[in-house]
Order: C-alpha cells, then sequence, then structure tokens
C-alpha cells in the first residue's frame, strides 16, 4: 500500500527538518524524504556557522523579522539541547572613508530592526578586537555561532523521536497534484500526502518546475569557499570581524569568523558553481552548467556586475588575492597564513531581469508549497520559517511578503 501522511516535506536540510517538527508538534503526520543518504549534506552543513542578528536586513522585510526571532530562537535552542554555541558578538569595521556613510545606515537599519548595536571608533573597536584596521566599527553583542550541522542533526533526532519519518536516500523526482491529495514521486517508489511543502535548496525551482509551477527565477549556484587560519595567525582574531557590506551585492565580502571549535576560518567568497553540488572547481555537471549559462538573468547579472565576479574568481584562484582581501581589516594576514577549509554553495534565486531575489521566497501552489529562496540567514531563521509555513498549511495565517 502506497504510505499516506498529513504532510510530506522535501529535503532534509535546516528549513525542511524544522518545518517538519513544527508540523509534527501541531498533531499532522509527516515524513521527510531526502534525496542524500544524511542530514544537513548541503547549505546547512556547509555554511559559516554565525547565529546572525538581523542587522543587515531591509526593515519590514520577512528575513528582517524571522531573523530577529531566530537569532534568540537557535540560541535558546542549543542551550536546550546542549549543542555547542558561543555568543560574543562580531564587529563590522570600516577601513575606507567611504564605508563610514554605510556604516552609519547600518547603524540605523539595526535600531530600526531593533538589533542592539553601538558605534565605536578605531581605538574602542581594538579594545575588542586588537588586530583589526578601523576607522570606525559597529559592534553586535548579539550575534554568535554554533554549529549548525549539529543544530539540523538535532531536529532530525527530535522529529523520529516524536512519530515523524526520515526517509534518506530517496530524490523526489515529480510532485503531481490530484484532487484530493498530492502524489510524491521518489527513486523508490511514491508517496501520497495532503500536502508538501518543498524545501529542496539548490535543487527547488527544478522542483518547482517539475510540478508545473513557473516560479519566475532561476536557482543559480553560487559557492562560497573558506580558508582557514593556521598557526599563531589564529590568534589575530577573537571573534567575529565583518567588512561593511557592499550595497550593491551585499552577500560579497570575505569575513572572518571564531567557530565553536575555536578553529578561525576567513570567508566565503562567491563564484558560480559549475554544477548545482559543485564544491570545487573540478565538480562539472554540464547540463546543470548549460542550463546556468542560458539562462538570461545570468548574463544580465554578469554584465552588470563584471567586475565584482572577475575579482572573486581572482579571489579562489589565488591565496595571495584572498589574503589581500583580508589584510584590509586583518593587516598582519599574510598568504602563507591561509589553508584551504572547505567550501559551500549558495542557493540564490535570480529574475530573469539580472536581479537577486533579496527575502525569503515561498511560492504556494495549491496544496504545495514551494520554499525557492532561503538563504542566508535561513540557517538563524529556520525555526521561525518553520512556524510561518506551518501557519500557512493549517490557515492560521498568510506567510507574509512573497517577495519577487
Ligand atoms: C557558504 C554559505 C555560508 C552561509 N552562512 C550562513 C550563516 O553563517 N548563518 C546562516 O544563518 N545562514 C548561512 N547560510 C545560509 C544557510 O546555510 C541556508 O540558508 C540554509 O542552510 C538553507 O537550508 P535549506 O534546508 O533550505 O537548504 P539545504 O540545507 O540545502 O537543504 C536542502 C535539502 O534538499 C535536498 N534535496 C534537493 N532536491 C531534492 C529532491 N529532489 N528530493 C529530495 N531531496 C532533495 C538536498 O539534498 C538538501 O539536503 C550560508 C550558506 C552558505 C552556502
Amino acid at each position: 500500500m502506497t504510505p499516506r501522511y498529513d504532510v510530506v516535506v522535501v529535503g532534509a536540510g535546516i528549513v525542511g527538518l524544522a518545518t517538519a517538527l513544527e508540523l509534527r508538534r501541531s498533531g499532522r503526520s509527516v515524513a521527510v524524504v531526502e534525496a542524500e543518504d544524511r542530514v544537513a549534506a548541503h547549505q546547512s552543513g556547509h555554511n559559516s556557522n554565525v547565529i546572525h542578528s538581523g542587522l543587515y536586513y531591509r526593515q519590514g522585510s520577512v528575513k528582517a523579522r524571522l531573523a530577529v526571532a531566530g537569532r534568540d530562537e537557535t540560541v535558546a535552542f542549543c542551550r536546550a539541547h546542549d549543542l555547542p554555541h558561543r555568543v560574543a558578538g562580531k564587529l563590522v569595521v570600516a577601513t575606507e572613508p567611504d564605508e563610514l556613510p554605510r556604516l552609519a545606515e547600518l547603524a540605523r537599519r539595526g535600531a530600526a530592526n531593533g538589533v542592539e548595536c553601538h558605534e565605536l571608533d578605531g581605538a574602542q573597536a581594538r579594545r575588542y578586537e586588537p588586530s583589526v584596521r578601523a576607522l570606525a566599527a559597529l559592534r553586535v553583542p548579539g550575534t554568535g555561532v554554533c554549529d549548525f550541522r549539529l543544530v539540523t542533526e538535532k531536529l532530525a533526532e527530535l522529529l523520529v523521536a516524536e512519530g515523524g519519518e526520515l526517509l534518506l536516500g530517496r530524490a523526489v523526482h515529480r510532485l503531481v497534484r490530484r484532487r484530493d491529495d498530492v502524489v510524491v514521486r521518489t527513486g523508490s517508489g511514491e508517496l501520497l500526502a495532503r500536502s508538501v511543502v518543498a524545501c529542496a535548496g539548490l535543487r527547488s525551482d527544478h522542483l518547482a518546475l517539475r510540478g508545473g509551477v513557473h516560479p519566475g527565477v532561476r536557482v543559480l549556484p553560487f559557492r562560497g569557499e573558506y580558508a582557514g587560519l593556521r598557526g599563531s595567525a589564529a590568534g589575530l582574531v577573537r571573534e567575529l570581524v565583518y567588512p561593511v557590506p557592499d550595497p550593491v551585492l551585499p552577500f560579497l565580502g570575505v569575513h572572518a569568523t571564531r567557530g565553536v571549535g575555536d578553529e578561525v576560518h576567513v570567508g566565503p567568497n562567491a563564484v558560480l558553481a559549475l554544477a548545482r553540488e559543485g564544491y570545487d572547481w573540478a565538480t562539472v555537471a554540464p547540463r546543470e552548467l548549460a542550463e546556468s549559462l542560458l539562462y538570461p538573468g545570468l548574463a544580465r547579472l554578469a554584465r552588470r556586475y563584471w567586475r565584482y565576479g572577475l575579482a572573486e574568481v581572482r579571489g579562489s584562484l589565488s591565496r595571495s588575492v584572498m589574503a589581500a582581501r583580508v589584510r584590509r581589516m586583518l593587516p598582519d594576514v599574510r598568504a602563507e597564513d591561509l589553508e584551504p577549509a572547505g567550501a559551500g554553495v549558495r542557493a540564490q534565486a535570480v529574475r530573469p531581469d539580472g536581479s537577486l531575489v533579496d527575502d525569503f521566497l515561498f511560492v504556494p501552489d495549491g496544496p504545495v508549497l514551494h520554499v525557492l529562496n532561503a538563504p542566508s540567514p535561513a540557517a538563524t531563521a529556520a525555526l521561525p520559517i518553520a512556524r510561518e509555513i506551518t501557519a500557512r498549511l493549517t490557515g492560521q495565517r498568510r506567510v507574509p511578503a512573497v517577495a519577487r
């Protein structure tokens, strides 16, 4: 007999599992179907592990609201389940005069979002991070670090303990809507569900298209590579040091982070991955690459920002270029202090006109809800995102703002 559930969630990343657990706790039968043989196989297990405070996001955006709530809830979740985490704050440092107005704007944004932040001069900044070069800085005491892979694994453990099902190694090929239910076609048989939540990260647009939904965006994979600071160079960073984001492409800009295991990494950069799960230059999926290159949105994005793109590729190929970028904030870092420390691939929704979808994007299709854009800080915001989705499915409240 075909197994039947109230809700099937596609994808065992942090968003899918948080959503499944929330739905299970609302009394529904739930199964999570995951293509890989483990949870957190992609973005949720390959990121900066920063518990964001909600500083950057446009006031009124879904991101701003859910990141602020998500920060508190992530810290509480880690505390409740004895997961490693630390809240010691971060510094956003302005190193050039033209960054000072942008830093002030960031302080205004933070205050508007209810995020505690303090403006510092260079000397005050060096009391927190003695090795930084800064004309001025913003200190955000509520920012922290955790291990989102462990958070995701804990969500999976709770889901199964509370009666949810976790079906690993089963890629969903297609979602077929029928009158009263949805058929979830996987590589090894079908499932039936009253509702489906598709949290498929890097493949969320594929799943939507295969279900007959034209979401108006494409997911482009942007790899972010990290370098570790080795030996005594790790001592140059106490906690988290961030550059002032460029308003043109705010997700660019490498930062330095001391993780929960005391390791220090710098990154991530942003280069177009040559496969959806392209964690290095050697991983190429010709069909997926062609799909990205033929997408008009990429051509328009590249035409507008080719200088930035070129700089990112140079930083990816050359350790000394990467070190030079870090030296703007931390002048004592040398190229030989850097060693490769892995990569993650961002699932970034891009419109055909070449603009990036900035906010979280939820696209409903009857009983199916597609999560089409859940970039950073969606790991931080996963618990409130799960509540929004549950409220939407159970008809309590609409997910505010479908950001296009
Ligand atoms: C480099 C980088 C740095 C980041 N830093 C931070 C940070 O410091 N703080 C923060 O809050 N956020 C950060 N993020 C963002 C954060 O990691 C993501 O927003 C979050 O992990 C998204 O979770 P997800 O569950 O939507 O996606 P994913 O974790 O990618 O999960 C999607 C899952 O769906 C599965 N799947 C896909 N297609 C199918 C299918 N057809 N059938 C079955 N399963 C399928 C995939 O295998 C995958 O396991 C970062 C992201 C990156 C890439």
